[in-house]
């Protein structure tokens, strides 16, 4: 098997809490402990876990927005957060991101010609005419019409704007998208249309996607593999299919039961809560 895409290697993150008062030592939340794994090329991987078990902060370290208190981050052979400036926001033009919000990620005074432009214009200095031509490729490669560049983001519905996000991240061609929660703000049945755009995307271009939702079936339609993370630990790794008949963790159980059609709730399972250290 050839190198991974993507290696995550003993990741952790610390987060400073303020003090309760002038003498009290500053309380510490372990967001991330001690998260490893790999990522081929071309595939999927889905990091599933409730709120608060730290998938916004994988995302954030691995798409190297803010340093690790501990570990590494490795894309196509390069160690992320050991980078010189320079090289960082070279290796940056390999990495894209998918949040969220499909209201608040969208600039509403810029254009959707504009803002899917963007990290073209930031990272190669494309020409306007060069821009133009691959905006109306993105926005055609993800159901959308080259006209649409001349819009504003408020004419669009929420599904349609998180299409345009998705053009924006493909711009540049990205080697991987980081997609934190891309269709937990949609309706359902807009979800399953992102969805399998994002999937088809994938079969098209070959992009690789880490995929973080809190929904294990959201996870089960795009991801060859699943990572559990609980407490910013992983605690169950393997394909989808698997921890839907045959979790191993208490925890995974509980997600599944939050599934529609899932096993029924387990009992006597720890409540996730930020571990303070
Ligand atoms: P998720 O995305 O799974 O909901 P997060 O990664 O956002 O989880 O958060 C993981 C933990 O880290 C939570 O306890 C959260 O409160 C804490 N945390 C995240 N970001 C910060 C920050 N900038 N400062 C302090 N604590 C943070
Ligand atoms: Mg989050």
């Amino acid at each position: 098997m050839s190198a991974p895409l993507l290696q995550v290697e003993q990741l952790g993150k610390r987060y400073r809490l303020p003090r309760e008062h002038l003498f009290a030592a500053a309380p510490e939340v372990q967001a991330l402990d001690d998260v490893s794994f790999t990522l081929q090329a071309g595939r999927s991987l889905g990091i599933v876990g409730e709120s608060g078990s730290g998938k916004s902060t994988l995302a954030r370290l691995v798409m190297a927005l803010e340093p690790p208190s501990s570990g590494r981050v490795v894309l196509d052979g390069l160690d992320l957060h050991a980078l010189p400036r320079e090289q960082l926001r070279q290796a940056r033009s390999k990495l894209q991101m998918v949040f969220q919000d499909p209201y608040g990620s969208l600039d509403p005074r810029r254009s959707v010609g504009q803002t899917v432009a963007e990290p073209l214009a930031v990272l190669f200095g494309a020409s306007r005419a060069e821009q133009r031509e691959r905006v109306g490729e993105a926005l055609d490669a993800v159901g959308l019409r080259a006209s649409d560049m001349a819009k504003y983001p408020h004419e669009f519905s929420g599904g349609q704007r998180q299409r345009i996000a998705i053009a924006r991240a493909l711009i540049t061609r990205p080697q991987l998208i980081v997609a934190d929660e891309p269709v937990s703000a949609l309706d359902v049945s807009v979800q399953a249309q992102v969805l399998n755009l994002m999937q088809d995307l994938q079969d098209r271009y070959g992009v690789t996607y880490l995929f973080i939702s809190h929904d294990l079936a959201v996870v089960d339609l795009v991801c060859d593999e699943v990572i559990v993370l609980w407490q910013g630990r992983i605690v169950e790794q393997g394909p989808p299919e698997r921890l839907f008949t045959a979790p191993e963790h208490p925890y995974t159980r509980r997600l599944l039961a939050a599934v529609p059609g899932g096993p029924g709730m387990p009992q006597n399972v720890p409540s996730p809560h930020p571990r303070s250290l």
